[in-house]
């Protein structure tokens, strides 16, 4: 089996390297990520600037580009044969509910399945990102039961959430569908050292819900999530709905 490596906190990250050790038990990895953290960046494609790609000593490629531009480089252009699956991560925080939405973790992922390549987005819910080494076993086994299926699902990713808890803690797996966050108080406005103004987005509180079912209800309990996502946005719905809007020109 043959497994295309990838995240959005740049190659030199632990998650990184706990995700490319506990594939490698699966089959031949391929590492192509970004030279430098990309969190938050999504789908987004670089366009405007050509993408330079470096090869490290142990052959692992770098690209000063997104997660996105990763997997669109590796499957086009660098590997010599098609991935048969695509991991993503292990990010350095959760990415849970509304997160998916921002998360360059799960975009690649998103990148993987919209080429048709069965993919598996994974992020590490708690703060200590030093203790991600320590799931490197338990990730393992977990891969083992997605990868060695006979029959991945079509047109969808899993994102898989590892709750801030150590492996042994862990509760069990729990199948999760996607909850909602919102974050307060995360937009700062203040002038720099010469008085120009600037904004930052970033830290606030966030506030999560969600039912008993939700991802993020799961990993707060002490499980590890999966969630089965698929890139088709539509409001089934409200299509009968809008159609009685019956609007026309
Ligand atoms: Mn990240």
């Amino acid at each position: 089996m043959r497994i295309l490596l990838t995240n959005d906190d740049g190659y030199l990250a632990l998650g990184l390297r706990t995700l490319a050790r506990a594939a490698a038990e699966l089959g031949h990895v391929d590492v192509v990520a970004p030279d430098r953290e990309q969190s938050a960046t999504s789908h987004s494609l670089t366009l405007h600037f050509p993408l330079r790609v470096r090869e490290t000593a142990s052959g692992e490629r770098v690209v000063d580009g997104t997660p996105t531009d990763c997997v669109m480089l590796a499957v086009g252009e660098l590997l010599t044969e098609r991935p048969d699956f695509v991991l993503s991560g292990i990010n350095h925080g959760g990415n849970l509910g509304d997160d998916v939405l921002y998360s360059g973790t799960v975009a690649a992922a998103m990148e993987a399945t919209v080429l048709g390549i069965p993919a598996i987005a994974l992020s590490y819910a708690g703060k200590d990102v030093e203790s991600i080494e320590a799931w490197g076993a338990l990730v393992a086994e977990l891969l083992r039961q997605l990868l060695l299926r006979a029959e991945f699902p079509g047109e969808t990713l899993l994102n898989v959430n590892l709750p801030p808890v150590r492996p042994e803690e862990v509760a069990g797996v729990r199948v999760t569908t996607l909850g909602r966050r919102a974050y307060m108080g995360s937009l700062t406005r203040a002038n720099d050292p010469s008085g120009r103004e600037y904004f930052w987005i970033g830290g606030g509180e966030s506030r999560w819900w969600g039912g008993p079912e939700s991802d993020f209800q799961a990993v707060h309990s002490g499980y590890i999530s999966v969630t089965p996502l698929h890139l088709d946005l539509t409001n089934y719905r409200l299509l009968e709905e809008i159609a009685r809007w019956d609007l026309k020109l």
